[in-house]
């Protein structure tokens, strides 16, 4: 089964308290097409600017993504500059630079327009809208947002999620988007605008899944190094999205286990800068750590 993202490409600039990088490959739909495609064929949609490194269009080749929905225009590639202290939960934004983004008008080949499932990555929720529209009969449509669009646009974001079957978002998002402190009521107004399933990004607590009929909690996988969490987010989102793309099924089952790849995925990312680590990963580590995932979270009743 394929499945069709639009979002960020991006050379990020990074600092951790453990050390720092300069225009490294990033980017939402980088992180959610790498990750997504250890489950499902992807199909990537976004722009890229003059002097992108070849290299990282060989890597995301390699990864059997398909690239051609992804543009080269004149200008310079979007650019994110980001920070984190001691408590990696939250991300400091120091520059955003949409460059070639702030031109981008995407047009889907007829291929692009058959697929059936849609991930709307974290971008300007206008193109998330306008890649919705063009594309004929999609089955399942989810979507990532952040701050950054909350704030500067939210009628548009509103109207996008008017569309969306899940939106996966951190906890600090769903609390602004709702203007609703409380977590649990916050979800409820969420849900409201559209998405029938809300995954909840709780960065080191882990995830909280709220569909129709019930709540699931996922906590992070357990790790003594966490180097650097960019990324993490979007490659839950492809893990997640990734692994019910491939299965067909929504189902409580099927959602819960998404959430647990999604998290496994997410593991992997945070040990090393950039998208390094997910360029060794194999199955068989991604199964050990669901296996583990599972061990860990299981409990009886008292006899
Ligand atoms: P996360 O999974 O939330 O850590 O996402 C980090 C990625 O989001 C980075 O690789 C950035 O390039 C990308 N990013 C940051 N800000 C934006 C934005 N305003 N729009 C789209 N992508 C962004």
């Amino acid at each position: 089964m394929s499945l069709l993202v639009v979002g960020s490409v991006a050379l990020d600039s990074v600092a951790t308290p453990f050390g720092k990088v300069d225009d490294a490959l990033g980017g939402s739909a980088c992180y959610f097409s790498t990750s997504a495609s250890f489950f499902s064929d992807v199909q990537l949609v976004a722009v890229i600017g003059d002097h992108f490194p070849e290299e990282h269009v060989d890597f995301l080749a390699g990864r059997n993504i398909n690239l051609d929905g992804l543009q080269r225009s004149p200008g310079k590639t979007f650019r994110w500059e980001g920070r984190y202290e001691y408590d990696l939960n939250e991300a400091q934004t120091l520059d955003t630079r949409l460059n070639v983004f702030e031109q981008f008008r995407p047009q889907l080949s007829e291929t692009h327009r058959e697929a059936e499932y849609v991930f709307l990555a974290n971008i300007d929720p206008e193109l998330q809208f306008e890649v919705l529209n063009q594309v004929k009969k999609p089955q399942l449509v989810a979507c990532d947002t952040m701050n950054f669009w909350i704030g500067g646009k939210r009628d548009a974001l509103i109207r996008t999620l008017a569309h969306v079957d899940i939106l996966i978002i951190n906890e600090a998002e769903v609390r602004q988007l709702a203007d609703e402190p409380n977590l649990i009521k916050a979800a409820e107004v969420v849900r409201g605008f559209g998405p029938r399933i809300l995954a909840v990004k709780r960065g080191e607590y882990g995830v909280l899944m709220f569909s129709e009929h019930s709540v699931f909690a996922a906590p992070a996988y357990p790790l003594e190094s966490v180097f650097d969490p960019t990324g993490a987010g979007d490659t839950f989102a492809g893990g997640f999205f990734g692994y019910l793309a491939a299965t067909r099924n929504l189902d409580d089952a099927s959602l819960r286990r998404a959430t647990i790849f999604g998290t496994v995925m997410a593991s992997f990312t945070v040990e090393k800068f950039s998208l390094e680590r997910l360029k060794t990963l194999n199955h068989s580590e991604i199964e050990d750590r669901y296996k583990h995932l599972q061990a860990m979270t299981t409990f009886s009743l008292p006899e």
